[in-house]
Protein backbone atom coordinates (compact mmCIF):
# COMPACT_ATOMS: atom_id res chain seq x y z
CA UNK A 1 0.00 0.00 0.00
CA UNK A 2 1.77 3.15 -0.88
CA UNK A 3 1.96 5.88 2.02
CA UNK A 4 0.53 9.18 2.18
CA UNK A 5 1.98 12.07 3.79
CA UNK A 6 0.63 14.84 4.86
CA UNK A 7 3.02 18.09 5.15
CA UNK A 8 0.33 20.29 7.69
CA UNK A 9 1.89 17.76 10.57
CA UNK A 10 4.01 19.38 13.50
CA UNK A 11 7.32 18.37 12.10
CA UNK A 12 6.71 19.19 8.81
CA UNK A 13 6.31 22.82 10.43
CA UNK A 14 9.30 22.45 12.63
CA UNK A 15 11.27 21.36 9.49
CA UNK A 16 9.90 24.64 7.62
CA UNK A 17 10.81 26.58 10.37
CA UNK A 18 6.88 27.97 10.72
CA UNK A 19 7.33 26.48 14.35
CA UNK A 20 10.06 26.96 16.66
CA UNK A 21 11.94 23.95 18.15
CA UNK A 22 15.28 24.15 19.27
CA UNK A 23 17.65 21.75 17.83
CA UNK A 24 20.03 19.87 19.68
CA UNK A 25 21.44 17.83 16.29
CA UNK A 26 21.27 18.43 12.64
CA UNK A 27 22.85 16.70 9.52
CA UNK A 28 22.43 16.77 5.58
CA UNK A 29 19.04 14.56 5.60
CA UNK A 30 18.08 14.61 9.98
CA UNK A 31 17.12 17.30 12.45
CA UNK A 32 16.91 16.40 16.56
CA UNK A 33 15.34 18.36 18.95
CA UNK A 34 13.83 17.87 22.84
CA UNK A 35 10.16 16.35 22.89
CA UNK A 36 7.84 19.14 24.07
CA UNK A 37 6.40 17.15 26.31
CA UNK A 38 9.43 15.13 28.04
CA UNK A 39 8.75 11.75 29.48
CA UNK A 40 12.38 10.93 30.86
CA UNK A 41 14.98 13.20 32.15
CA UNK A 42 16.46 12.61 28.81
CA UNK A 43 13.86 12.65 25.76
CA UNK A 44 14.95 13.97 22.24
CA UNK A 45 13.24 13.08 19.32
CA UNK A 46 15.36 12.58 15.87
CA UNK A 47 13.40 12.46 12.77
CA UNK A 48 14.46 12.58 9.12
CA UNK A 49 13.89 15.92 7.11
CA UNK A 50 12.14 14.33 4.02
CA UNK A 51 8.35 13.33 3.64
CA UNK A 52 7.89 9.87 5.55
CA UNK A 53 5.30 9.31 7.67
CA UNK A 54 6.51 6.37 9.52
CA UNK A 55 9.40 3.64 9.77
CA UNK A 56 7.97 1.61 7.59
CA UNK A 57 7.58 4.23 4.74
CA UNK A 58 10.87 5.82 5.11
CA UNK A 59 12.53 2.32 4.37
CA UNK A 60 10.18 1.98 1.22
CA UNK A 61 10.92 4.83 0.23
CA UNK A 62 14.28 6.78 1.20
CA UNK A 63 17.41 6.48 -0.08
CA UNK A 64 20.17 4.21 1.38
CA UNK A 65 21.92 7.65 2.33
CA UNK A 66 18.68 8.88 4.14
CA UNK A 67 18.56 6.26 5.90
CA UNK A 68 22.20 5.68 6.85
CA UNK A 69 22.44 9.64 7.96
CA UNK A 70 19.09 8.73 10.06
CA UNK A 71 20.39 6.09 12.05
CA UNK A 72 24.08 7.90 12.66
CA UNK A 73 21.81 10.93 13.79
CA UNK A 74 20.25 8.72 16.33
CA UNK A 75 23.41 7.42 17.61
CA UNK A 76 25.32 10.78 17.47
CA UNK A 77 22.29 12.29 19.83
CA UNK A 78 22.61 9.39 22.07
CA UNK A 79 26.43 9.83 22.07
CA UNK A 80 26.39 13.82 22.49
CA UNK A 81 23.26 13.22 25.42
CA UNK A 82 25.48 11.16 27.20
CA UNK A 83 23.61 7.94 27.05
CA UNK A 84 25.67 5.69 25.36
CA UNK A 85 27.59 3.26 26.82
CA UNK A 86 30.86 3.44 24.75
CA UNK A 87 31.01 7.35 25.81
CA UNK A 88 30.44 6.45 29.45
CA UNK A 89 26.29 6.67 29.44
CA UNK A 90 24.22 4.31 30.99
CA UNK A 91 21.83 3.27 27.95
CA UNK A 92 18.57 4.29 26.47
CA UNK A 93 15.95 3.66 25.08
CA UNK A 94 14.47 3.79 21.30
CA UNK A 95 10.97 3.99 20.37
CA UNK A 96 8.92 4.88 17.32
CA UNK A 97 5.54 4.42 16.52
CA UNK A 98 4.22 3.20 13.57
CA UNK A 99 0.26 3.39 12.89
CA UNK A 100 -2.94 3.56 14.67
CA UNK A 101 -1.81 0.56 16.94
CA UNK A 102 0.79 1.91 18.01
CA UNK A 103 -1.00 5.36 18.98
CA UNK A 104 1.32 7.59 16.42
CA UNK A 105 0.64 11.06 17.28
CA UNK A 106 2.39 12.99 14.53
CA UNK A 107 2.37 11.16 11.01
CA UNK A 108 6.14 12.21 10.45
CA UNK A 109 8.63 9.50 10.94
CA UNK A 110 10.51 10.12 14.23
CA UNK A 111 12.26 8.09 17.27
CA UNK A 112 12.30 9.11 20.85
CA UNK A 113 15.17 8.73 22.24
CA UNK A 114 14.95 8.24 26.17
CA UNK A 115 17.32 7.91 28.68
CA UNK A 116 19.11 9.62 31.79
CA UNK A 117 17.20 8.02 34.43
CA UNK A 118 15.70 4.37 34.33
CA UNK A 119 13.04 3.96 31.65
CA UNK A 120 11.22 1.19 32.76
CA UNK A 121 9.27 -1.47 31.37
CA UNK A 122 8.96 -1.66 27.70
CA UNK A 123 5.22 -1.00 27.59
CA UNK A 124 2.78 0.54 30.11
P1 LIG B 1 4.17 9.87 18.86
O1 LIG B 1 3.05 9.58 19.80
O2 LIG B 1 3.68 10.31 17.51
O3 LIG B 1 5.19 8.77 18.80
O4 LIG B 1 4.97 11.08 19.50
C1 LIG B 1 4.79 12.41 19.17
C2 LIG B 1 5.60 13.23 20.14
O5 LIG B 1 5.71 14.56 19.63
C3 LIG B 1 4.99 13.34 21.53
O6 LIG B 1 5.90 12.79 22.49
C4 LIG B 1 4.77 14.85 21.72
O7 LIG B 1 5.04 15.28 23.03
C5 LIG B 1 5.71 15.46 20.71
N1 LIG B 1 5.29 16.76 20.19
C6 LIG B 1 4.04 17.09 19.75
N2 LIG B 1 4.03 18.37 19.32
C7 LIG B 1 5.28 18.85 19.47
C8 LIG B 1 5.88 20.13 19.18
O8 LIG B 1 5.25 21.08 18.71
N3 LIG B 1 7.21 20.25 19.48
C9 LIG B 1 7.95 19.21 20.01
N4 LIG B 1 9.23 19.44 20.27
N5 LIG B 1 7.41 18.01 20.28
C10 LIG B 1 6.08 17.82 20.02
Amino acid sequence: MPYDYDDQNIFAKILRGEIPSTPVYESEHSLAFPDISPQKKTHILVIPKGPYRCFDHFVQAASAEEQLDFFKAVAEVAKQQGLSEAHGGNGYRIISNSGPDSLQEVPHLHVHVLGGEVVGPLTA
